[in-house]
């Protein structure tokens, strides 16, 4: 603190932290961001430990929870100031929505790029190492074992002349950060993958940290190397990480090491080189950072397994997006097997089987020919029209965020988007993006699709459960129930207004179709529409197609009278199941259980799809259920005929129509619609699959 011990120092109340996984990276980052904009000292609070509320590290290391009582204290001209503005953005949620879960907590394997009657196959191939699965698929191939080699690290610096050397080795350090940044931005130019990107940026950010740069500061200060501080500094935090209870806080040590290694590498002179596989392989491996990772010569990555990291971890995101078969957290004994020698990994089961026999291994080829034959012709699949057997079209969207995505799902067979979540425009930053903004990016997505194909854009769908640091809100008792998606909107008319019309830039360079989220009443509905009237008149804008996100059972249950207001209808099954089963879709404990084949959510699509029938309205599913391949025939049965998917499940629920016959599917919906669970209903639907 440089503002001197005289100045006044403040507490904040003591508040409970609402984010589910407590302050991980995202959260934390949108803190410091907002606590740095102040000259204050500002300490966050958790017990009696407190850490530096300017360093993301540090408030990841506090291991929070949600329910944890935390406060700040500040000290310094601002300090009443920055205490009032970080209690209340830690009270929103530090603009994190509040019902995220880490994708692989609760992603279904199909989203993942494996059609759920693969996943459920258990497979053997003989003696097997077990670790968790990073990222689906089978391979056969040789092992290649890696081993870093360690680097020599100088302890203290020139103790004769102190002073010169802590100059000397301040300045070092501080060079050697713009050179390994420099790095990670070159990297980052070659690449263009957007986990690739997310990933690195990251790393830019954590090798910025004040406190990881603190803690090397002061070995710096005592006398010791530049090496020597920074290699210590990343070794406490990353045991820090480690000692942590949760499983997305231990993942994160790897990212700690993995910038701690580069900027080590740069300090010591010696070249970062790449990890050279000498021929197509199984890479095994204590620990991969995701710099090794990004560097890989894909063309002889067969798949990979590694001793350290989890599900969550950047290095299994990355295998996800090269769909290249992972297992993490690999028990130790694979580090023992021998170079050179066979192998099956089995990246869904998260099993690597060593030492197989000829007849296991060619049990596994035939098995990867049968799921590469299957890849094969899902993916011709999703070039085309998906039409069932008798003949019935049925649009294939996507769920995108932006540009990027829409340019990826139309390259694996999109037919359209079919939900682009506008709040991904508006979450994690401090202030709102201004009109022109908006409209460069839905026009981005427009003309990326081009005049033939259909662009459903959701108006903002933010509120109590994902709140925006600077749009402040009265706290909520029940925030799932209060003013959440469109009555925001309509709480917030300038806001509103401003959307709409960035919205309507975008219909002349696509088929604009205009998607309400969270409407529960009729008159939410009229007044969302009027509002947008009054801004298509005052622009001349020409007419779009209007819909309505059901998504909450009383929508569902008056179908067909909003359907007589409505250009079409997209279920959105997530908030549909959560709602009508009364369970919080991330609640840690009844998140599995809000199944959206259960027969009451069931029949709350069946009601929105004969209300949407009676007055000749199509209606589409944008919620996750759309890309599971189990739940297509009964949606095609109820009368959908468009599904808005993941970009990963497009080829296989494409492929999946087309075996269907719409007459079965109808039987289909009749029969599972009168079960008494949803466990039934999958049952009946595996069955069905397998026939
Ligand atoms: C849904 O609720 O199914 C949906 C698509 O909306 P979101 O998941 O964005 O709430
Ligand atoms: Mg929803």
């Amino acid at each position: 603190m440089d503002e001197g011990a005289t100045q006044a120092v403040e507490w904040g109340d003591w508040l409970t932290l609402p984010n589910p996984l407590g302050l991980h990276a995202r959260p934390a980052a949108i803190l410091v961001a907002q606590a740095k904009k102040f000259k204050s000292d500002i300490r966050l609070w958790r017990g009696d430990k407190e850490v530096n509320a300017k360093s993301v590290v540090s408030i990841m290391g506090l291991e929070t929870q949600k329910g944890d009582s935390l406060r700040f204290k500040a000290a310094g001209l601002d300090a009443a100031q920055a205490i009032q503005v970080l209690s209340d953005l830690l009270l929103q949620g530090s603009g994190e929505s509040l019902q995220e879960l880490p994708q692989a907590q609760h992603r279904p394997l199909q989203d993942a790029g494996m059609p759920a009657h693969q996943a459920s196959q258990l497979l053997t191939y003989g003696h097997s190492l077990t670790g968790v699965s990073a990222s689906p698929g089978l391979t056969v191939g040789r092992l290649f074992q890696f081993r870093k080699a360690s680097n020599v690290v100088l302890e203290w610096a020139d103790p004769s002349a102190l002073e010169k050397s802590v100059v000397h080795e301040r300045a070092h350090l501080t060079k050697a950060l713009q050179v390994a940044t420099a790095q990670i931005q070159t990297i980052m130019a070659s690449k263009n993958q957007s986990a690739e990107h997310a990933i690195l940026h990251s790393h830019v950010q954590l090798m910025q940290d004040p406190d990881l740069w603190g803690l090397a500061l002061q070995q710096i200060d005592l006398g010791k190397t530049a090496a020597f501080g920074w290699q210590s500094a990343c070794t406490l935090q990353a045991q820090n990480f480690l000692n942590a209870s949760s499983a997305l806080l231990r993942d994160r040590a790897n990212d700690v090491r993995d910038v701690g290694q580069r900027v080590l590498d740069v300090l010591l002179g010696v070249s970062s080189a790449a990890i050279d596989l000498p021929y197509p392989c199984i890479l095994v491996t204590d620990e991969l950072t995701p710099s090794d990772t990004v560097a890989l010569d894909r063309s002889k990555l067969l798949g990979f397994c590694t001793v350290g990291g989890g599900a969550t971890s950047h290095v299994a995101i990355l295998a996800r997006s090269y769909g290249v078969p992972a297992v993490c957290g690999i028990d130790p004994h694979a580090l023992d097997l021998l170079s050179g020698s066979w192998a099956v990994l089995h990246g869904t089961q998260g099993l690597l089987f060593d030492s197989p026999t000829d007849l296991q291994l060619s049990a596994a080829r035939s098995q990867m020919d049968l799921l590469q034959a299957q890849n094969q012709s899902d993916q011709l699949a999703a070039k085309t029209n998906a039409v069932t057997l008798d003949g019935q079209r049925i649009e294939v969207a996507a769920n995108v965020r932006n540009a990027q995505d829409t340019h990826e799902a139309l390259a694996l067979g999109a037919d359209g988007v079919g939900l682009l979540r506008s709040e991904f425009l508006f979450e994690g930053r401090m202030d709102a993006p201004g009109e022109d903004e908006q409209a460069q990016a839905y026009q981005d997505v427009a003309k990326a699709l081009g005049l033939t194909r259909a662009l459903v854009i959701r108006t903002l769908d933010i509120g109590g459960d994902k709140p925006l640091a600077y749009l402040p809100m009265a706290k909520e008792d029940n925030p799932f129930l209060g003013l959440r998606g469109v009555r925001v909107s309509l709480d917030q008319p300038p806001l509103f207004r401003s959307q709409l019309r960035a919205i309507l830039s975008a219909a002349r360079y696509s088929q604009l179709h205009i998607m309400f989220p969270m409407i529960a009443t009729l008159e939410e509905l009229q007044e969302a529409k009027s509002i947008l009237a009054q801004e298509q008149s005052l622009l001349d804008a020409p007419p779009v197609a209007v819909g309505i996100m059901v998504e909450v059972p009383s929508a569902a249950l008056l179908a067909s009278r909003l359907a007589q207001e409505v250009d079409f209808f997209s279920i959105g099954s997530n908030d549909l199941t959560q709602y009508t089963l009364a369970m919080d879709r991330g609640h840690p404990k009844l998140a599995h259980k809000a199944d959206s084949l259960h027969p009451a959510v069931l029949k709350m699509v069946a009601l929105t799809c004969e209300g949407a029938q009676q007055h000749g309205k199509w209606v589409g599913v944008c919620g996750a259920m759309a890309s599971d391949v189990l739940a297509v025939p009964v949606l095609l049965g109820m009368g959908v005929r468009e599904l808005s998917v993941s970009v990963p499940a497009i080829a296989s629920v494409k492929a999946c129509i087309n075996r269907l016959d719409l007459a079965t599917c109808q039987a289909l919906a009749k029969e599972v619609v009168e079960m008494g669970s949803a466990s039934e209903v999958r049952k009946r639907l595996l069955k069905f699959m397998e026939n």
